[in-house]
């Protein structure tokens, strides 16, 4: 007696090989047999006629890590057919943590307390390079004494140690971007002993993609380190194109014989704080209230806007202020609009934005280009992801966390056709649970999780745009996790299969 028989379906393995029609029967949460007619006895039957069966979809840069504990349902994820996150990307993460709390100290007091917590959909992450420089350094913009490095190779090493999956950098943001080439190097070198992963948000995506891939690329070949470019692009207007360049020099070197990748969602607009697009590393002052009285200084603005159009030009049309506690009314407004209500000029609007929410003001910034998105999407080492923490009852604020899998399905590979469709499925699935050794997962195949999507590729698209961020996705028929259905027509049961995967390392040479 099986539990769960899905029938009929045609089946996308996760491998890229063509489509194929047959049986799945599941039991104790694996699958258990494939084969062209399935006549046993089951507990449940789904007729999965005209429909494509896929691996569970895997997130491979999601920051779901951020809310786990306040928010372990992950509808957001569950409900766009994602049963498996990669968390703790771009430098940040909740532990190892400076400030005196148990849970948070260290990223294996973290993983205790949150490995017996079931979660809407699995998760697996790394440890992130502010989290080790703030709780060695705090937010100082200088390099780490002998004794500094240490502590936080020993923190990395634990986190190593208990479950993380490698290290990951946030190269724009504060204190990461404070780190040198040679720290980078420095911090790799350990997670190399063992064999762990390095990703990063590296240090420019714009009017320095190049020289920012050529640091990373040069941390990865003094370390040969297995690494992935975080959310690949090339950002504003001039610099479109530049990702033919970027990608072809990762090329080179995976040709060399280097193991890299990059994720990407497929949106053109990214979307971070105000602050961290608008002000320059070297201005940003530590907290919300510096940051705020730094911006009441005329001279201090002038500053920060000569810098931002010497790197990014003088308008600041392609921002659009998504969520902004201290001016409700202008949200899902562009600063351009904004400004021309308040009779200012982009700059001063922005600045005035940042001090009426305290520095919380986020945006999304429509930087991107179509070409750009679908050139990346193409790669043949690029995996789909949300690059979205899950929104904890706060307001989403870029359609990404609702919609990345079933856009890519609906508008990239169905409508454009950048993509095969098995091919696509490979960037969803089996691809990024062979990066970052997810063991039993990303493949239809007799002895694997159960973790499956059912879909209507004919009909699957996302429904969340950058107005109503939170709608669902159409066209999601099940979502099976565990071997349990958890969604059904895109709507979340409450069911709780998921749990925080703990990454096994292997030492050099063992
Ligand atoms: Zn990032």
């Amino acid at each position: 007696m099986y539990d769960l028989i899905i029938k009929d379906g045609t089946v996308i393995d996760g491998t890229g090989v063509p489509a194929y029609h047959c049986d799945i029967a599941i039991a104790d949460g694996k699958i258990v047999r494939i084969a062209s007619d399935i006549t046993d006895e089951s507990k449940k039957i789904i007729d999965a006629r005209g429909l494509t069966v896929t691996p569970g979809f895997i997130d491979s840069h999601s920051h779901s890590d951020n809310a786990m504990f306040d928010y372990p349902d992950m509808i957001e994820k569950i409900e766009q057919g994602i049963t498996t996150s990669i968390g703790g990307q771009c430098g940040s993460t909740l532990a190892p943590s400076d400030k005196n709390d148990d849970v948070f100290k260290t990223f294996g007091s973290m993983v205790n307390a949150i490995k017996n917590v079931p979660l809407g959909s699995n998760i697996k992450s790394f440890v992130g390079h502010s989290a080790l420089r703030k709780a060695v350094i705090g937010y100082e913009n200088r390099k780490p004494s002998e004794s500094e490095m240490n502590e936080m190779k020993t923190l990395l090493r634990e986190a190593m140690e208990n479950g993380a999956i490698g290290l990951s950098f946030g190269l724009i943001y504060t204190p990461s971007c404070y780190a040198d080439t040679k720290e980078l190097i420095e911090l790799v070198k350990v997670v190399k002993e063992y064999n762990g992963i390095v990703s990063a948000h590296i240090r420019n995506e714009g009017f320095e993609l190049i020289e920012a891939v050529e640091e990373f690329l040069t941390v990865i070949k003094e370390t040969e380190i297995k690494a992935v470019f975080s959310h690949h692009k090339s950002m504003y207007h001039p610099n479109w194109g530049k990702v033919k360049e970027s990608l072809r020099m990762i090329k080179d070197t995976v040709a060399e014989g280097y193991d890299i990748y990059c994720d990407v969602y497929p949106y053109e607009a990214s979307s971070t704080s105000l602050v961290a697009t608008l002000i320059a590393k070297e201005l940003r002052a530590l907290d919300s209230s510096e940051i705020v009285k730094m911006l009441s200084d005329s001279n201090m603005r002038d500053k920060i806007k000569e810098i931002y159009i010497s790197k990014n030009g003088n308008s600041l049309s392609n921002l659009l202020l998504a969520q902004c506690k201290g001016y409700p009314e202008y949200e899902g407004m562009r600063i351009d609009e904004i400004a021309n209500l308040r009779g200012q000029n982009d700059f001063d609007a922005a600045f005035d934005i940042i001090i009426g929410s305290r520095a919380a003001a986020k945006i999304c910034n429509f930087s991107m280009s179509e070409e750009d998105v679908e050139y990346v999407l193409k790669y043949e080492r690029s995996m789909i992801c949300t690059d979205s923490s899950v929104a904890k009852n706060a307001k989403i604020y870029h359609p990404r966390l609702r919609g990345s899998f079933p856009r890519f399905l609906g508008i990239y590979v169905r409508e454009k056709k950048v993509v095969a469709i098995e091919e696509a499925i490979r960037k969803c699935t089996l691809m990024p649970a062979s990066v970052y050794e997810l063991s039993g997962k990303g493949k239809i195949c007799e002895g694997f999780d159960a973790d499956i999507c059912i879909f209507d590729a004919e009909r699957i698209i996302d429904k969340a745009d950058y107005i109503n961020c939170s709608s669902r996705c159409d066209g999601l028929n099940y979502v099976i996790l565990g071997g349990e259905i958890v969604v059904e027509n895109a709507i979340y049961n409450g069911k709780k299969k998921g749990k925080f995967i703990l990454h096994k390392y292997n030492h050099k040479g063992e």
